[in-house]
């Protein structure tokens, strides 16, 4: 890596503001893909303090726009910044910026849900699971609707230590819509504790760090934003597949106000669900009268052991989904009175 005085003490130099910007290469904000951009510069800096210190990291910055946030990351000392962008109007802009900073900023064009990471930075940069977070960061404020699918993709990722985890544990620092970031960190028995708590909290150390009123964006979105770090724990709080964990969580969010075992059953085909159920709510030492918002990490991580165990029993369990149960006996129902019907004509 490059000797840290020089690069950390690297300035852009004086550049025109981001609203100039803005107009010069007409980069209307489009609705219709959430676009909502961060003008304040004192406003970057501090999202982009809050992700930790940056000197000599090697950056990768999703959908930077106008590029705000860039200029911040670029200000705090990095060794390279990568940015994914998938609109065309934002090119000219970044180049720009990228002309400022020779040989510090990395265009590219393209879709953070595809792009690979993995292949961008040197392959030195990669430790150990176990060491400290490589010298690698995520940074971004991206529109709601692509930020909260990319978390799963990429908690997923941190479950296989695949994708940009394959440099180590990297700490991101992401944009979401409040109420998301509230339940992205939501404790135990809190209002919004929910699938998304339990998926971030099981592989992830999650903090909100920063809440951002929605009137900082220009155009201004609908809701406030909240500003959340994830570093992956060097060891997951639950040691079972993360589709297993997926499926286990989601089943029992399934009827949120409900008791646990509700929701739980589901997991089960019909005609064993109040066998299987108690069976795996007492291996686990779940109470099932729990409410699923009550049901702490170690009840899930219980909980997904047994249910492992189980389906290693019975090889065609995981397998089992109820929404195709319920769809095959509507059919079934829909076909009989549809015999009935005939057989009602053929008497007439
Ligand atoms: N980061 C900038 C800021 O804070 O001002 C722009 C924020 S705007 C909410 C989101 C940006 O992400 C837009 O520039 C948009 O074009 C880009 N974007 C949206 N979906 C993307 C995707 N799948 N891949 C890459 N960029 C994307």
């Amino acid at each position: 890596m490059a000797a840290s005085g020089k690069l950390s003490t690297f300035r852009l130099p004086p550049l025109p503001s981001i609203r100039e910007i803005i107009k010069l290469f007409r980069l209307q904000a489009l609705k219709q893909l959430s676009q909502n951009f961060l003008l304040d510069l004192r406003l970057t800096d501090k999202i982009v303090k809050k992700a930790g210190n940056l000197t000599n990291a090697y950056v990768y910055e999703v959908g930077p726009g106008p590029g705000g946030i860039t200029r911040s990351i670029l200000n705090a000392g990095v060794a390279e910044l990568l940015v994914v962008e998938k609109d065309s109007r934002f090119i000219p802009g970044l180049q720009m910026l990228s002309d400022a900073a020779p040989g510090k900023l990395r265009i590219v064009h393209g879709d953070v849900l595809t792009f690979k990471i993995e292949k961008a930075f040197p392959v030195s940069l990669r430790r150990q699971w176990e060491d400290d977070p490589p010298d690698v960061r995520i940074i971004g404020n991206l529109p709601f609707s692509v930020s909260t699918p990319l978390i799963v993709q990429w908690l997923e990722n941190v479950s296989q230590r695949n994708g940009p985890f394959t440099y180590g544990r990297t700490p991101m620092t992401l944009t979401f819509q409040k109420e998301v970031a509230e339940r992205l960190t939501a404790s135990t028995g809190s209002k919004q504790r929910s699938r998304l708590s339990i998926m971030a909290q099981y592989l992830c150390h999650v903090e909100h760090i920063l809440t951002i009123p929605g009137r900082a964006f220009i155009p201004k979105p609908e809701v406030d934003v909240g500003l959340v770090h994830f570093v992956p724990l060097t060891e997951p709080r639950i040691q079972q597949p993360f589709p297993l964990v997926e499926k286990v969580v989601q089943r029992a969010f399934q009827f949120r106000r409900k008791y646990c075992y509700r929701g739980l059953g589901m997991l089960f085909p019909e005609a064993q669900r109040l066998d299987s159920t108690r069976a795996l709510l007492q291996r686990a030492e779940v109470d099932p009268k729990l409410r699923p918002g009550q049901l702490s990490i170690p009840h899930f991580r219980s909980l997904c052991d047994v249910y492992r165990d189980m389906c290693d029993q019975d090889p065609q369990l995981f397998g089992y989904n109820f929404r195709e149960e319920l769809k095959q006996k509507k059919s079934q129902k829909q076909a009989r009175e549809d015999e009935g019907g005939q057989q009602d004509g053929d008497h007439l």
